[in-house]
């Protein structure tokens, strides 16, 4: 009998006041039965509407209807079939726009929580499984990955697993791409990303740390050593900033640096060496999951106030639903139709102040948002001690400045095709945020699938 409970089964989380001073993971995964009772909820509809909302097309009601016969291992390889990273995907994509949107139980009530499933199903897995994967037979090619982030980590998976020789080669000195780097432990613990990867590698991916293609190797040379496909996922890691006047003052952040710092560098360890500032008042300006990322940190590294400013109203910021409903819960305070314009410095030119104008809607824009609108006479300043900047970011140029014949766009992204991931070089490919600007995780594993069938195609007819 399916379970027809207009509700999900709610996610255990720790309390706000709780976690606002901790990094640990906030949302505590179901348990077993609250994963058999929420599959009940799934109707197994024929035409099965939430595949056609997965970039990556997991079998969802496939690999729920394992959960419902209690065969967690049965529903984990129903999941691995289409995804190199479901715990990571169960964790950080935006089900509620994606396969959540388009479930049927959605429609009179929530729908079934697919994304909380599919992570109970990955953290069982790596509970309990105790297999190692299969290496496949090589074939005798070898690829070269440049990134080690979710489109490169998958492309690299799916090539391997067809049997070709695959080389991650990352500029950090740990794989994972934004997965380590920028989102927080308290959304997606290292530990989880890093087992992800330890797969990958048990398969026989080899991945490189250290290694700035452009730099230490170019992927021209990549091909003078005998890689016959190269696939860039080098992401989009440099930081945009406003232009106002103060942004070079000493405690003025872009987010990817606080956020690097914080994650990467471990500062919120106790006892870590890595400078961080450890500000009472502190401004993120930006609305999407980045700012909110940011000021959740800097609550965390125990800033007694934090804001985000945005110059649009609550209605239209880009963050995931979950991650402002969680930031507000713990504190954070929303400081919308704000825009800074000039940031303020003591004379050892340490921020102590911005100023700020409110703003008011407008037409809509190009991207059907309604423009913020400065009004006149509103100028405020905000008492701060630290700004981080979370207004997006762009592919860094090193790449398309090193590699002959790539074509780049106006935004500086790599031109490549949807369905290939083809660029105007042939034997490079391309996909994720490079291509597309700041998007996703679940678009980045899609991309890098999609170029892993491309490269396998193009080396089969060489
Ligand atoms: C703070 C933050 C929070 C986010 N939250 C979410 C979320 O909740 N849900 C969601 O779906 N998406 C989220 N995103 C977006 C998502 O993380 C990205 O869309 C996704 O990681 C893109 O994957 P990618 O593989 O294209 O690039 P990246 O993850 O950026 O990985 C690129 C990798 O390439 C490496 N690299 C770059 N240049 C070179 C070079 N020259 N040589 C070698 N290596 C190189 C980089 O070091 C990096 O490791 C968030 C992003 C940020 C910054």
């Amino acid at each position: 009998m399916p379970n027809m409970s207009l509700h999900k089964n709610e996610m255990p989380l720790q309390a706000p006041e709780v976690r606002r001073h901790n990094f640990d993971e906030v949302a505590l995964g179901y348990s077993e039965q609250q994963a058999v009772d929420e599959a009940m909820r799934c109707l197994n509809c024929k035409n099965k509407p939430c595949v056609g909302g997965c970039p990556v097309s997991i079998d969802i009601p496939g690999f729920i209807s394992k959960i419902k016969e209690r065969d967690f291992e049965g529903a984990y390889q129903v999941l691995q079939a289409q995804s190199s990273l479901p715990a990571v995907c169960g964790r950080v994509c935006p089900q509620e726009t994606q396969c959540e949107q388009k479930c049927v139980r959605g429609i009179k009530g929530e729908p079934v929580a697919i994304g909380r499933l599919e992570r109970f199903v990955a953290d069982w897995h790596m509970q309990n499984a105790t297999a190692a994967p299969q290496r496949p037979a090589p074939n005798g090619h070898r690829v070269a990955v440049v990134g080690a982030g979710p489109s490169g980590l998958t492309c690299a998976g799916d090539l391997q697993k067809a049997g070709y020789q695959v080389t991650v080669f990352e500029a950090l000195h740990t794989a994972g791409g934004v997965l380590v780097y920028g989102i927080p432990e308290f959304r997606l613990p290292k530990a989880i990303v890093q087992k992800e990867i330890d797969t990958l590698k048990a398969l026989g991916v080899d991945v490189q740390t250290n290694v700035v293609v452009g730099k230490t190797v170019t992927v021209d040379e990549l091909f003078e050593q005998g890689y016959e496909a190269v696939f860039v996922g080098s992401g989009a890691g440099l930081p945009r900033f406003m232009g106002i006047p103060g942004e070079n003052l000493k405690g003025v952040y872009s987010a990817n640096e606080f956020l690097t710092r914080t994650n990467l560098m471990k500062a919120y360890l106790p006892g870590s060496d890595t400078p961080i500032s450890r500000a009472k008042k502190v401004a993120v300006v930006g609305g999407g999951n980045v700012a909110m990322d940011a000021a959740r940190c800097a609550l965390r590294l125990g800033a007694e106030e934090v804001h985000i400013v945005y110059r649009r109203s609550d209605a239209e910021m880009p963050a995931r639903r979950e991650e402002i409903e969680h930031a507000k819960e713990e504190g954070v305070i929303f400081d919308t139709l704000t825009n800074p314009t000039k940031i303020l410095g003591d004379e050892h030119k340490f921020v102590n102040g911005m100023t700020c104008m409110k703003m008011e809607l407008g037409e809509p824009d190009e991207s059907g948002r309604r423009r913020p609108v400065v009004k006149e006479g509103s100028a405020f300043t905000m008492e701060v001690d630290c700004v981080i900047m979370a207004i997006g970011t762009s592919p860094n140029p090193l790449i398309r400045n090193t590699t002959e014949g790539l074509q780049t766009d106006r935004r500086g992204c790599i031109i490549a095709e949807e369905d290939t991931g083809l660029t105007s070089r042939q034997g490079v490919y391309a996909g994720g945020d490079t291509v597309t600007g700041a998007a996703t995780v679940i678009l980045a594993m899609g991309a890098g699938k999609k170029a892993a069938q491309a490269i396998d195609h193009y080396l089969q007819e060489k």
